[in-house]
């Protein structure tokens, strides 16, 4: 039965199980320990998962943990955790160099079948005599040794005899081909480094691809889903498995990577970030990463809600961060509490309000959402609104605080200007107001219209906060089109971050704990920081209140 709506790869997973190809799918997310996963990492974990999920299969989480230079248990446990946040589990947790016994073997077994060889060539001289796409490759001086030649040196090359560098492991697959990865490729290297799981017991290390498709068939993975720029390495992938005795065989999809408008995904240049201290670690509420998403105030839902909307296609293309914004205000309008917070402060003294008369107002905690309940908001003669909403010389269409005017103060009473008071330097100082004792809740007694509702706090209980004003990283929309001259990190947005301190939150959302998320009416998304306290709150700006998707 045909769906219209599958995605290219439930087409073939439908098809396989239908014909009776397989009796069950499994896949995998197999990210390299070497960095924190970012949003492009969210696409393939939810395709994998999602695909095991869909069809009744299993997916695993394996760690492709081949290369000891770069890896870490630090990226293991962020990524497990990263991982389950987004709402999967795994079948199995797997981990690469649990299979290094296995892979030596059937890297022995290749060379039994005169099918590897050890070069002594070194790195860069392998490099030119590969060749190129329009100059075919030479054959290594080294290519025809015997079996047992090879057996030896490959024996004493695991031993440890030999130099980093001095000699590798090589496919003996076709030095003319016209795809440049079929040209001999390495599959083992000396590395004389510790493993941050084998530690010393081993000082050669497979490659990538000759160890990806054994990984695959050693865990029975039907379907070995990776992104395009490894549809050209397939038939590498399937020349391993076909030369070696596997147990089962898997086979690669290939589908386009995620690309996403003002921001980079390379775990080099993220690492770099992280290193130069441009941003406050993985998790800066700037950085493309789930860790960093999370921090930010992004719910594990709308990252798996953007996965759905952007599909799986065969080309690459680069996405609207606003989509994910889009997807991210949809849920938080339905989930966020409000609150006030008012970011730049401006008194405000009611002069005819009852000497210590303090009010107590019902409020409703999201408008969208009966279930979220009420609080109370307290309000007495002093309170403070937000500098923008007063303005002395009104422009046209200025429906705040004005001198004159009367403006309603959200849930509470209207309030008209009577006076502004100003500092030495002629700053405005304080304003101050008659209330309409009579509005309590908001509604004029005499059903006059008030066109501006502002937000406030009361000085009586407001707590002095840290808002981090958060925009994109970067400047240049697309970073792929950067000028040849230039660094990435040229394009690094100055104003990525503006810090407010002196910003003023209602006592309901002083006392968040981090992740706690809001809605600060007029202002935007906000998410409590992890170095939130009740004392001295830090709040994040997830996403605005505007919806600029599709505009
Ligand atoms: P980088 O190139 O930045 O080092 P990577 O692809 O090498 O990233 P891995 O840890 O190997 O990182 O990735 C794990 C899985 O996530 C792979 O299957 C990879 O194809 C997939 N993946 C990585 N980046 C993206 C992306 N931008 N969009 C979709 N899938 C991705
Ligand atoms: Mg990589
Ligand atoms: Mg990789």
């Amino acid at each position: 039965a045909e769906n219209k709506n599958q995605n290219f790869i439930e087409e073939i997973i439908a098809k396989d199980l239908e014909e009776g190809k397989i009796k069950e799918i499994t896949t995998r997310f197999p990210p390299e320990p070497n960095g924190y996963l970012h949003i492009g990492h969210a696409k393939s974990i939810c395709l994998n998962f999602g695909m095991a999920e869909q069809f009744g299969g299993r997916c695993n989480l394996r760690f492709d943990d081949t290369n000891p230079t770069k890896e870490e248990t630090e990226y293991v446990e962020a990524i497990e955790e990263d991982v389950r946040w987004l709402g999967f589990e795994w079948a199995k947790l797997c981990y690469a160099s649990d299979y290094f016994d296995q892979f030596h073997e059937w890297a022995v077994d290749l060379i039994k079948g005169g099918k590897a060889y050890v070069d002594d060539q070194n790195a860069e001289e392998i490099r030119v005599s590969r060749g190129t796409l329009t100059k075919p490759g030479v054959d290594s001086p080294y290519r025809d040794r015997s079996v047992e030649e090879n057996l030896d040196l490959f024996a004493r090359m695991t031993a440890g005899e030999f130099e980093e560098g001095s000699r590798v492991l090589r496919a003996k697959i076709d030095m003319a081909s016209s795809n440049l990865n079929m040209r001999d490729p390495v599959i083992y290297r000396i590395l004389k480094r510790a493993h941050h799981r084998t530690g010393d017991k081993w000082c050669v290390y497979p490659m990538y691809d000759f160890a990806h498709g054994f990984e695959d068939a050693i865990e029975g993975v039907t379907h070995s889903i990776c992104t395009l720029e490894f549809q050209d390495h397939r038939p590498l992938y399937d020349w391993f498995i076909e030369n070696v005795d596997v147990p089962q065989v898997p086979h690669q999809y290939e589908f386009a990577r995620l690309n996403l408008t003002y921001t980079v995904m390379s775990k080099r240049r993220l690492h770099e970030l992280v290193t130069l201290g441009v941003v406050d670690g993985w998790d800066d509420p700037r950085m493309p990463t789930i860790c960093g998403f999370r921090r930010r105030g992004y719910t594990a839902s709308a990252i798996r809600r953007f996965c759905r909307e952007i599909g799986v296609a065969k080309a690459d293309s680069m996405v609207e961060v606003e989509l994910l914004q889009y997807c991210l205000r949809e849920e938080l309008n339905k989930s966020a509490r409000r609150a006030m917070a008012v970011l730049r402060p401006l008194k405000v003294v009611i002069t005819n309000w009852p000497e210590n008369f303090v009010d107590e107002l019902p409020a409703e905690n999201n408008p969208e959402n009966e279930g979220a309940g009420s609080r109370t908001l307290k309000i007495g003669r002093e309170i403070y609104i937000e500098r923008d909403d007063f303005m002395e010389e009104p422009v046209k269409g200025f429906f705040r605080m004005s001198p004159g005017k009367e403006v309603r103060l959200k849930h509470a009473y209207i309030i008209k200007c009577d006076e502004v008071v100003k500092d030495a330097d002629g700053n405005v100082a304080e304003i101050r107001c008659t209330a309409d004792m009579k509005s309590r809740g908001g509604d004029a007694p005499d059903g006059r219209k008030i066109k501006g509702t502002l937000h406030w706090v009361w000085s009586g209980d407001a707590v002095k906060s840290r808002v981090n004003l958060y925009g994109h990283l970067f400047t240049l929309r697309n970073m792929n089109d950067m000028e040849e001259d230039k660094d990435y990190k040229d394009y690094l947005d100055p104003k990525s971050l503006v810090v407010v301190e002196g910003a003023l939150v209602e006592p309901s959302a002083a006392a968040a704990a981090p992740l706690d998320k809001f809605q600060f009416l007029r202002h935007g998304y906000f998410c409590a920081d992890k170095y939130t306290t009740p004392e001295k709150p830090v709040f994040n700006l997830t996403v605005s209140l505007k919806d600029s998707w599709g505009k």
